[in-house]
């Protein structure tokens, strides 16, 4: 299973669309303390079903969602995908070579 990308709209500390592309090989995932890294994981954990606010490191479920700055608005949905490839038709009912979820 190849895993391309994970998109993340409003979900914690991304506000705006961002699109994180794995290419073959290892990607690393470098930043400063408190910049979002581990935000990222909590992401892929949360579009994969896990509903404990405890475990996604947050008070409650809502917690998940973009609560703004001092210069920027909170948000009230966020969204999650993960982008998976599908040219060896891992799900062999989608024709398509690329499966979002
Ligand atoms: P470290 O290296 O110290 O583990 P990190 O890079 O993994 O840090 P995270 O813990 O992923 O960083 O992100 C922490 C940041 O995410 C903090 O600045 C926090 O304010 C921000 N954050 C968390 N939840 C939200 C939210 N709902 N809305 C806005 N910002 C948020």
């Amino acid at each position: 299973m190849y895993l391309k990308a994970l998109e993340i709209q409003g979900f914690k500390s991304f506000p705006d669309k961002t699109v994180i592309s794995f290419d073959r090989g290892i990607t690393v995932v470098v930043g400063p303390n408190g910049s979002g890294k581990s935000n990222i994981s909590d992401a892929m954990r949360w579009v994969l079903g896990e509903n404990s606010a405890k475990n996604l490191r947050g008070g409650s479920m809502q917690d998940v969602i973009f609560g703004g700055t001092v210069d920027r608005k909170p948000l009230n949905a966020c969204e999650v995908s993960l982008v998976f490839d599908n040219t060896g038709r891992i799900f062999p009912e989608i024709e398509e070579d690329e499966v979002s979820m």
